[in-house]
């Protein structure tokens, strides 16, 4: 068995999630299934690109494919400014610091709630916005409560009901922060704007990443295969590994 990571370290994009605050226990997890490779003898080539070449070098009898996925920005007419970010550019320190940050997530999910902490610890005013009726709303209930005493603790601020429609540049004065929101109620339809963000961040669905040219497949696994989360990339990982 050979794993073959683009990469110069083990983890993919949850490496990103363990530099969040109060996120950390993300590094023991990959410390620890590093350790699970080196026991059970898997050869582990990082800083290595799949390709068809390797392959061809390989000639393994099945390709696992865990590539994952590119971030999405969801379909936000201006999502393409330069002052909007995704998640990952936030963790790796390419996103705002301080200002008004606007964090538009459509997922409900951690990856918002932890960009969101490490927002406001980059020195931003943060506020969540979403479409469903509670921030948050698809993540664990421990994780829910544990997330809530953060926003509130943290003064980070909450606008539920709302879809962001379109992110729009600055007006006519140069002295105004760069952003405005353009917002939908999500039940009566009625649009809003909301201005005076310096900074916009969406936590969107990622774009799954298709097998490099030439390779062929034999099992796709993780974001790879759909973008979700890295208890579902485990599990799929793991029924792959006792399929072969
Ligand atoms: C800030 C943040 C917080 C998050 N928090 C959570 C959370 O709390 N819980 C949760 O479940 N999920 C969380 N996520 C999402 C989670 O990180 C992903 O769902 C998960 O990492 C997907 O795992 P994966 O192995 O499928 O893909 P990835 O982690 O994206 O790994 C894919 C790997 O494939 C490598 N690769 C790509 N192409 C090639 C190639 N051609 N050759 C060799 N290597 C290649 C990449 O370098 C990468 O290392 C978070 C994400 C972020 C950004």
């Amino acid at each position: 068995m050979t794993l073959v990571e683009a990469g110069d370290a083990l983890g993919g994009r949850l490496r990103l999630a363990a530099t969040a605050p109060t996120r950390g226990e993300w590094a023991r997890l990959i410390a620890h299934k590093a350790a699970m490779l080196a026991e059970a003898g898997v050869a582990v080539q990082l800083g290595r690109v799949a390709d068809a070449a390797l392959l061809a070098l390989l000639a393994p009898d099945d390709v696992v494919l865990a590539t994952g996925a590119a971030a999405g920005r969801g379909d936000i007419a201006g999502a393409d400014q330069p002052w909007v970010f995704t998640p990952d550019q936030v963790m790796r320190g390419e996103g705002p610091r301080g200002g008004r940050a606007a964090l538009i997530d459509l997922e409900d999910r951690m990856t918002a709630a932890a960009t969101a902490l490490a927002l406001q610890e980059a020195g931003c005013a943060v506020t969540i916005v979403t479409r469903s009726p509670l921030v948050g709303q698809r993540l664990e209930i421990q994780n829910f409560i544990f997330m809530m005493r953060e926003f509130f603790r943290r003064g980070i601020e909450q606008l539920p009901h709302h879809a962001c429609i379109a992110l729009e540049a600055r007006g006519a004065s140069a002295l105004e922060a760069p952003g405005t929101l353009v917002l939908r109620n999500a039940y009566t339809g009625a649009v809003r704007r909301e201005a005076g963000f310096d900074a916009a961040v969406i936590a969107a669905p990622g774009v799954a990443r298709p097998a490099p040219a030439g390779i062929v497949p034999t099992h796709v696994v993780g974001d790879a295969f759909t973008p979700h989360d890295v208890e579902a990339a485990i599990l799929e990982g793991h029924r792959v590994g006792l399929l072969i």
